[in-house]
């Protein structure tokens, strides 16, 4: 299955947020992913948001691909492609 990752952190908590992966083997390591880590503060404020779109078997393996720290504040959620017409 596939899934969709989100992962939220105050702007606050970002060093944390990629310190984290130190150590831990993940196949998303050293990919690239889309985040509002590198975009100024706007008007959703100092929330910041990683995505990623993952093969799993279970949403428990989907979100065992990040750190526990990224894990514990994340969710995922399963997604297919559709056709926009
Ligand atoms: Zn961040």
């Amino acid at each position: 299955m596939r899934f969709m990752l989100r992962h939220r952190h105050d702007a606050s908590e970002c060093a944390v947020a990629y310190a984290a992966w130190r150590g831990f083997e993940s196949p998303l390591r050293r990919e690239s992913t889309l985040a509002t880590c590198a975009v100024p503060a706007g008007p959703d404020g100092p929330e910041h948001l990683l995505m990623w779109t993952v093969e799993a078997p279970s949403v428990e393996e989907a979100l065992a691909q990040l750190p526990p720290w990224l894990a514990a504040r994340a969710e995922a959620r399963p997604v297919a492609e559709v056709l926009i017409p």
